[in-house]
């Protein structure tokens, strides 16, 4: 499927229950509107069976691609995976625990063919506890009166994004992601409907009190520098009691000179600045720490495989952090015929190397030295460009020991072809010398792959992208 108009993105974190029933409701629920769509599911580090049916579901239908992260990297990097391999004119983003429920979908399509960019369904707080439900709407009344940009109680991941509002979402390069934040910070025309809040159909929730407050925090610092304000505002207002404090003590030393009573006041005032003192370090530290991460640059996730390049298939609990299967996002495993052709050309370009340094040194030193030194120099040269280039690897000193086996190979299978071709199918010298360089460099190919990648240290990677590890909680 080369295009297509919806691409619906799922984030999924230990949903074997739930994944497959997910599936159907949401195929039901797309078929009907005639859209052609595709189902994302990016797998995060899950550790249980939900990258086996992954698998399972991209296999019974074409419509769904997924990718499975090496680790558990949080909601926000899932959906920003999501949103980069999607391909839909315009794209949904929602949970695997049918808590988004697929039944909106004709409805949300509809209003996007209205022209609007986004279209959120929001949900009430209907069945939900009373202490969860309580703290999320301080929490929202709160970020209203701190946050840059608005975000709304109930609004949450579960919206519908057009390909222009995706590529704006996309073109953001933070590590610390607050996609509640971004969405609303990027704007175009909006809309939202109300849905009755539903309760999980299977698993747990991943958002635990503490995640929560983690994320809570997240939202505030990502989208504004008011709190750091706010530690300025009090260490000015400290200062001025402080002030009014001194000029108040000395009115008193003057009118009725120097006593031994005031050690409590003064006790509790250097506890309460010192408390101020620390919960100003501790905002200004957040931002530090916020920079430190934006700065290290590192992907915001690694990629254990993908639809498109399958890893083998999995029946069992994966075990945590198997990190070696593990790459930056847009890497791929080069190509065999890409590899080949590459080998190829240096091949090539490496006798030319050959040919021209001997000819070069022909004039000043013996005709045979000239020979070994343009051979040592080819082979280095076709050793160095096959490592960075065909096998897109550092070179090693193992891997250069091993090389030369590559030419080794060729030259006994080449000369043994040779041999063949003029002594017992009677070809010319010339074509058969061709045509047995011709059949030996598949081999020598092999042989040079597989001395450069054996002796190869840890893989290049090939493309970095900004790096984050920040969960995200329910809305
Ligand atoms: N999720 C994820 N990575 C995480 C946590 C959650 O991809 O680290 C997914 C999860 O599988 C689900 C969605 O995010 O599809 C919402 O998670 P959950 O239902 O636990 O959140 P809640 O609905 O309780 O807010
Ligand atoms: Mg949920």
């Amino acid at each position: 499927m080369k295009n297509c108009q919806v691409s619906v993105i799922v984030p999924c974190y230990n949903e074997e229950e739930v994944v497959k029933t997910f599936h159907r409701a949401l195929v039901e629920s797309l078929e009907p509107t005639g859209e052609s769509f595709e189902v994302c599911y990016v797998d995060d580090g899950s550790d249980d069976l939900t990258r086996a049916q992954l698998i399972h579901l991209a296999a019974a239908d074409e419509r769904v691609r997924y990718i499975t992260f090496s680790r558990n990297f949080g909601k926000e990097a899932a959906m920003l995976a999501g949103l980069r391999m999607s391909r839909g004119d315009c794209v949904v983003l929602m949970d695997a625990d049918l808590q988004h429920p697929p039944e909106l979908l004709p409805r949300m399509l509809e209003l996007s063919q209205h022209g609007y960019d986004q279209v959120i369904a929001r949900r009430d707080r209907e069945g939900e506890g009373a202490l969860r439900s309580f703290a999320s709407r301080s929490y929202y009344r709160a970020m209203g009166h701190f946050m840059e940009v608005s975000v709304v109680d109930g609004e949450g991941d579960f919206r519908l994004l057009s390909r222009r509002a995706v590529d704006s979402v996309l073109a953001l390069p933070e590590s610390n992601r607050f996609s509640k934040g971004i969405f609303s910070w990027i704007g175009f025309d909006t809309t939202s409907f109300t849905y009755q809040n539903a309760a999980r159909v299977a698993g747990r929730s991943k958002w635990g009190g503490r995640r929560l407050l983690n994320y809570g925090i997240d939202g505030l610092i990502s989208f504004n520098n008011r709190p750091l304000r706010l530690a300025i505002y009090a260490g000015l207002l400290m200062a001025l009691a402080a002030m009014g404090y001194a000029v108040w003590i000395i009115v008193e030393v003057a009118r009725n000179g120097v006593g031994v009573p005031g050690y409590t006041s003064l006790l509790t005032a250097v506890v309460a600045l010192g408390g101020i003192q620390l919960v100003t370090l501790g905002i200004v530290g957040e931002y530090v720490g916020r920079i430190y991460c934006e700065t290290k640059n590192r992907p915001h996730y690694l990629i254990r495989e993908t639809s498109e390049s399958p890893a083998s298939a999995v029946t069992e609990r994966p075990s945590r952090m198997r990190g070696s299967g593990a790459r930056a996002y847009g890497s791929a495993q080069p190509g065999t015929v890409r590899q080949f052709l590459t080998f190829a050309v240096i091949g090539v370009v490496n006798t030319l190397v050959y040919l021209a340094v001997y000819a070069a040194l022909n004039p000043w030193i013996a005709y045979l030295t000239a020979h070994v030194i343009g051979y040592c120099v080819s082979i280095i040269g076709s050793f160095l460009l096959n490592s960075y280039i065909t096998c897109r690897t550092s070179p090693t000193w193992r891997a250069f020991v091993r090389f030369p086996l590559s030419s080794l190979v060729n030259l006994a299978l080449s000369g043994a072809l040779l041999y063949v071709g003029v002594s017992h199918l009677a070809m010319g010298k010339n074509i058969a010398a061709l045509i047995a360089g011709v059949l030996a460099t598949p081999f020598s190919f092999l042989i040079a792959r597989w001395a450069i990648t054996s002796g190869a240290a840890a893989p290049r990677r090939t493309e970095s992208l900004l790096g984050s590890q920040t969960g995200r909680p329910g809305e």
